[in-house]
């Protein structure tokens, strides 16, 4: 099932599941996080619309993002990192940096002038996982969505904490869609492409991941809770802009997008302010 957050024609946001190019209203008034808590999955009514006449929102605004570094290692090897050893690299990205389809990008040209995107994979937690096996882990997934880990490559070399490298407003574009775990059949054969105003940056298959979607799920939840409706990044692949010859960052009036097979596409216009 592919659950979306939207509007019609501007009108309070809500859940709907979508069949090919339409989306259906479900048939109670909840949030995506309710809707995960509960643990039941929704039925839809008769009120249809084309996915044309809609505008996708958020899908969800998590407790938290925990996100994974240099969990590929030719993305490592771009930024002259080494990569993820034994034990993935951990962060988090506060869950204000989330906007949705379509928001843009924001950040103020005086701050930074290093802002640089990170397509990934986001695996959204069903229910309370707190020192699960491996083995057990994948029956505490909820679905998968889209994620761009924007980052500010410039704050990022300059401090050894990333708060404000990865957690700026509008740094955490997410959707459009939640697509529930048993539609897709191996989290680990899907193909993450970013584009940068229609130009491919990035586009690598989810094999390439270090550590696996259970090994993560069985490191974090050994340290922390992990809760209905997490969300864990699970690392980007090669191609972002700092790993170019010579760099390059996105722009006042670029668009990036993010796709991902059998999840959808997420794309953002950036607005770089001058204060
Ligand atoms: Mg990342």
């Amino acid at each position: 099932m592919k659950i979306v957050n939207y509007s019609y024609k501007g009108q309070r946001p809500q859940l709907g599941i979508v069949e090919e190019d339409t989306v259906s209203r479900i048939s109670f008034e909840i949030g995506m996080l309710e809707l995960i808590r509960r643990g039941v999955l929704p039925t839809k009514t008769s009120e249809r619309h084309p996915l044309s006449d809609i505008t996708f929102k958020a899908p969800l605004m998590p407790g938290k993002i925990v996100a994974v570094g240099r969990n590929y290692a030719d993305h490592a090897a771009e930024l002259g990192n080494a990569a993820s050893g034994e034990l993935p690299v951990l962060f988090a990205k506060f869950p204000s940096s989330v906007i949705g389809d379509g928001e843009a990008i924001q950040w103020d040209s005086a701050d930074t002038t290093q802002v640089d995107w990170e397509g990934e994979l986001a695996v959204i937690i069903s229910k309370r996982a707190r020192h699960i096996d491996e083995a057990d882990a994948m029956n505490y997934v909820f679905g998968y969505t889209v994620v761009n880990d924007v980052t500010a490559r410039d704050f990022q070399a300059s401090e050894e904490q990333w708060i404000r490298a990865k957690s700026m407003d509008t740094f955490c574009p997410m959707g459009p869609c939640v697509v529930t775990r048993d539609e897709i059949s191996d989290p680990h054969d899907l193909t993450i492409t970013t584009k940068v105003n229609g130009e491919a940056m990035q586009s690598a298959s989810t094999a390439l991941m270090i550590h696996k979607i259970p090994a993560l799920i069985a490191h974090i939840s050994h340290f922390l809770t992990l809760n209905a409706g997490d969300v864990i990044l699970t690392g980007t692949p090669a191609g972002v802009g700092k790993g170019m010859n010579p760099p390059r960052f996105l722009a006042d009036g670029d668009t990036v997008s993010v796709t991902i097979d059998g999840i959808g596409e997420i794309s953002n216009p950036c607005r770089a302010i001058d204060s």
